[in-house]
């Protein structure tokens, strides 16, 4: 049986509020006390009422800058206290969570590479126990659906019911031209089995650079997800960490603006949203199997090289039967019907042949 989460809507947290979307921004990392302050006022002057800062720094190499550590909530503790935003921030164990709940954060998030490790994963959900902290729970770096969901369950079954996430992107071989690659699909398939929880994307950590937010943001905004989590910073070229990706706080409320929003409010606006969600969803489908076709090519390049060189016939009919009686079998598991099935692969297969002949020629050549 399918399991559920025991959720509290996003609507009764107290911090968001709509239309969409709700908007999480701060900086990366904190490094001052004034940079944070002078951050958070420029965000709270239009609107912003949750801000971010990172703390404790999990970063790749030893030696980058990893953060303040409790320093960073005292400066937090100010935010709340002149602007009125609430604050959150990163933990990655349970010493980090004891100092947040001292300082009073008012939400809490969990950084891809600790919803990746079940145990830091429990020994956050213990540490929460019978708290009324809200936590939004990053995906795992890799694209692991059930790695992601388990860390959610873990923290709903400590009792914590102001339950979010937060997409950020995948680290893969190839996350070109992203820092990492958004595997939206992923996004949509936990979205469908879990509707009831508050979606947020985190488009600078998917871009790593300040040219990707705004095309992010809007394919987020037209996936119907709630929500945006933003790095801004108040001098973002000086930045101590993920300088190319952070916006000043007014060119963050440019982008927002400029975010084009389908809400629904009559029946026929249910169906345009509907329609543009699903047609979003169809785009990011096609893009994947535009770069599944890209691979598959070059791979045809390569073995036109490997039969050339090793003086081999280019059309090899007995290797391309079996392939096409493997589609048409699998094409059934699929829902898909044999004739598509054998049409779609016979111009895959000519191309195919196509680009060997090409290799054979003296043309372009793995
Ligand atoms: C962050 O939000 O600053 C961060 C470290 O993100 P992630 O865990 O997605 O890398
Ligand atoms: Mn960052």
């Amino acid at each position: 049986m399918e399991k559920t989460l025991d959720i509290i809507p996003v609507s009764e947290w107290g911090f968001f509020t709509l239309p969409r979307p709700m908007v999480i921004a701060g900086p990366c990392s904190a490094e001052s006390e004034e940079q944070v302050l002078e951050t958070a006022r420029g965000l709270a002057s239009w609107g912003i009422h949750m801000f971010r800062a990172g703390i404790w720094k999990p970063r790749t190499h030893p030696g980058c800058f990893e953060g303040v550590g409790v320093a960073g909530l005292k400066w937090l503790k100010k935010v709340k206290e002149e602007t009125g935003m609430a604050v959150c921030t990163e933990v990655a164990n349970e010493k980090h969570v004891y100092e947040c709940l001292k300082y009073g954060v008012d939400m809490l998030w969990i950084g891809a590479r600790t919803t990746a490790n079940p145990f830091l994963m429990q020994e956050i959900a213990d540490a929460l126990q019978d708290t009324d902290v809200p936590v939004l729970v990053k995906n795992p770096i890799n694209p692991d659906l059930e790695l992601w969901i388990g860390a959610l369950e873990r923290l709903n079954q400590a009792g914590i019911k102001k339950l979010g996430v937060i997409h950020r992107g995948f680290s893969t071989t190839n996350s070109k031209p992203y820092r990492n690659a958004p595997g939206w699909q992923l996004a949509i398939e936990l979205r469908a089995r879990f509707p009831e929880l508050p979606f947020f994307a985190d488009p600078s950590h998917m871009g790593g650079s300040r040219k990707y937010l705004q095309e992010l943001s809007q394919r987020a905004m037209d996936l119907g997800l709630e929500g945006l989590m933003i790095e801004s910073h108040c001098n973002p070229d000086v930045a101590l960490s993920d300088a190319k990706q952070q916006l000043t706080p007014t060119d963050l409320r440019t982008l927002i603006e400029s975010l084009i929003i389908r809400e629904k409010d009559s029946v026929d606006q249910d169906y345009r949203e509907g329609i543009e969600q699903l047609r979003a969803q169809i785009d990011i489908l096609d893009e994947n199997l535009l770069n599944t076709l890209g691979s598959r090519m070059d791979v045809s390049q390569k073995i036109g090289t490997y039969k050339r060189d090793h003086n081999v016939a280019i059309l090899q009919m007995a290797r391309w039967d079996e392939i096409m009686d493997e589609m048409k079998k699998n094409a059934r598991v699929h829902g898909l019907s044999e004739k598509f099935i054998e049409a779609v692969f016979n111009a895959i297969h000519e191309e195919s042949v196509r680009i060997q002949n090409e290799v054979l020629a003296g043309g372009p050549q793995a």
